[in-house]
């Protein structure tokens, strides 16, 4: 009897707390259990291990751990959705800038199954707007067998702005400047040059389709870096290169263009004129050029 009723107290705690987290109702301090529940709106809050493998943090020790690589990189993983996240989101310094998963994602088994070939074994700062939601993107990743370290902030983005930290907004980077012969020979090797500026100064990286079914993106570099990508055609023809800029943050840039010429070698006839009648035609080739004289004989 006695044991049923400390269940069903504990159940009602969980619950409480579950629903307090979800809907963000004033959920301060307080006693799961023999388990502590923190103050959010305290200056430097309680971390408390809610769940086995799950690092409830508050803002303050968030913010802390994401200005600060020498505590090792954590990731801000951003559960909301595409809407919250156009809006805005918590502005913190590469790398431990913040990427966007949506809690739909994560429980999706395929979405699942590629945050954890993308990050696990990283630590990671899930968050949202208030809370709930990055406890519950946290639980599925204890649940799938997260091999890094799993912070869920308490709190959201709505204790992040009332602390006071900064949030951004992001803008696309500029359609990139493409750079480079425009006349090339077939199976030589040729310099290109790619360049954009992102107006938040994030770092962003190139795609680039070649035209002959080759296509690639670069590593990440600094808004404004000139960037110098190689590429050999194996086939005569005309070729359009594509390229598009992708900032840090997955904003993508308009296409741009460049037509280069892989030219088809010419058999070009001159007459020279050199005897007045002509009977043999001699063909003389010279670079890839043929010449054809007229003898007269
Ligand atoms: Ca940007």
């Amino acid at each position: 009897m006695k044991n049923n009723l400390i269940r069903k107290c504990l159940v009602f705690g969980t619950t409480a707390l579950m629903v307090g987290l979800i809907f963000g109702s004033a959920v301060n301090a307080g006693i799961i259990g023999n388990r502590q529940v923190f103050d959010i709106d305290a200056d430097n809050g309680v971390s408390l291990n809610l769940d086995d493998g799950i690092t409830n943090i508050t803002v303050y020790e968030a913010w802390d751990l994401l200005n600060d690589t020498s505590n090792g990189v954590q990731i801000p993983v951003d559960v909301r959705t595409n809407g919250e996240w156009d809006a805005g989101f918590i502005d913190t310094p590469y790398p431990e800038s913040p990427i966007h998963y949506c809690l739909s994602l994560l429980q999706d088994p395929t979405g699942l199954q590629e945050f954890l070939e993308k990050y696990d074994g990283e630590d990671v700062i899930m968050y949202c707007a208030k809370g709930g939601r990055s406890w519950l993107a946290a639980n599925i990743l204890d649940g799938a067998g997260f091999t890094g370290t799993i912070y869920s902030m308490f709190g959201g983005t709505t204790a992040w702005e009332a602390a006071g930290f900064p949030m951004r907004g992001n803008e696309p980077p500029n359609e990139p400047t493409i750079t480079g012969k425009t006349n090339v020979k077939v199976g030589k090797e040729y310099d290109y040059k790619f360049k954009a500026t992102d107006p938040n100064e994030d770092g962003v990286k190139y795609f680039i389709d070649w035209g002959d079914n080759n296509t690639e993106w670069t590593d990440y570099h600094g808004s404004g870096e000139m960037v110098t990508v190689k590429h050999t055609w194996n086939e005569k023809g005309n070729y359009t290169i594509k390229a598009k800029t992708q900032d840090f943050y997955g904003n993508e840039s308009d296409w741009a263009t460049l037509t280069v010429i892989v030219p088809k070698n010419k058999a070009l006839n001159f007459n020279l004129n050199l005897f007045e009648t002509s009977k043999l035609t001699f063909y003389v080739r010279y670079c890839n050029i043929y010449f054809q004289l007229q003898k007269n004989i």
